[in-house]
Order: C-alpha cells, then structure tokens, then sequence
C-alpha cells in the first residue's frame, strides 16, 4: 500500500471520504463525498496528515504556515510544529498564523496584527480540500497584500484536479491525495438509473 492508498483508506475511515449517491453544491450527481469536516475530530490522526505534508516541504526555508478558517487553523499549526521539529532548521521555530474571511466574504484577510507576522517572510498555505482552487488563490493574494512570499502551497486532497499552474506565482503545490470525482447531471446519472436512493444526510441532497 502506498501512502496515498493509506491516506485514502485513513480518510475512509474516519468518514471524511464516504461513498453513496450524492448531490454536489454545483446540483450534479457523483458517488463520493468528501465530509472534511470529519478530519478534525482526531487531531492524532490530522498530526500524522500534517507530518507528511511538512514532510514534502522539508527542504524549503519555512517562515510562516497560513491557513484559511476553519479547517486550516489546526492545519496551520500541526504543519508549523513538524516543521520547527525538521532537524537541519537549526531549531529555527516556523510560526502558524490564519487568514480570515474580509467582511464582504470574497476574500480572505489577515487580523490580529497576522498581516505583520507574514510581512516580507517566506510561507507556506495550508489547505484541507481543494475543489475549484479559488479559495486558496484568495489566500495566496490576501499573504501577497500583506508582503508575504508565497514559496508553496499545500493540500490534503485536490479533488478538483488542480495543477501548479492553477496558482498564479507558486513553484511548489503539492497534495497528499488526488481524487478524481466522475460526477453527472442527474439525468445521466447511474446511480439514478439504478435507482440507489440519494444521500438526504451529506451533500446538497438533504434539500431534495
Ligand atoms: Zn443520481
């Protein structure tokens, strides 16, 4: 088994990958959801995630990890303990900061006296799950406004098939788990044909 099967079979799990029929935000129909909230229950678990995600960065000079609320706040900070932990860093502590969403709720900001911490410092974003990649580009802008260097980005899954390129400025996007999500409009939907009934606990189908 390889470490994305693990990582995988973990999410499973812990029910924050679960299989059914669903209905997606965009009202297409897919057979897998990703319930990301269920990771945060077992911070042993999100420790050994987060490990691997530092793991990935190891050689990059790490001043400053930024995660979106909510779920990237104890991303952040796992993620900036297995760093300060990384031996070669001279015990040279990465700090853990978040970025906020503005008032408006289109971007993210960072309160708090954060935008200081970040101010001309080299950092790393932290993300739970990846779907279009908007979210984390308004990260990316909102540490840019702040006068931080972007030196990478990272996820623990990219379910919407996000590339590098996807990140304007970012030399190094990196994932634990990709996932290929089939999905269909409900009229071509197999699990429909076969008639499974649709998941009204998870996903938008509870409004069906
Ligand atoms: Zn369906």
């Amino acid at each position: 088994m390889d470490n994305q099967e693990g990582i995988i079979k973990l999410l499973k799990e812990v029910g924050a990958i679960v299989n059914g029929h669903f209905v997606y935000a965009s009202g297409k129909h897919g057979e897998i959801y990703i319930n990301k909230d269920a990771i945060y229950l077992y911070p042993q678990k999100l420790y050994w995630l987060c490990l691997l995600i530092a793991g990935h960065f190891s050689s990059v000079d790490v001043d400053v990890v930024v995660g979106p609320v909510l779920g990237g706040i104890p991303l952040s900070q796992w993620v900036a303990y297995h760093l300060s932990e990384i031996n070669g860093r001279g015990g040279k502590e990465a700090l853990a900061v978040y970025a906020e969403k503005t008032e408006d709720k289109n971007g993210f900001i960072f309160n708090r006296g954060y935008d200081k911490v970040i101010a001309g410092k080299r950092v790393l974003i932290v993300e739970d799950i990846i779907t279009t990649g908007n979210s984390a580009r308004k990260v990316i802008k909102a540490t840019h406004s702040a006068g931080g260097i972007v030196i990478g980005l990272g996820a623990l899954v990219n379910r919407g098939g996000a590339k590098i390129n996807d990140f304007c400025g970012i030399s190094n996007f990196f994932s634990l788990v990709d996932l290929k999500l089939n999905s269909w409009d409900e009229s071509d939907c197999p699990l429909c044909l076969k008639r499974v009934p649709i998941d009204n606990k998870i996903g938008h189908g509870r409004a069906l």
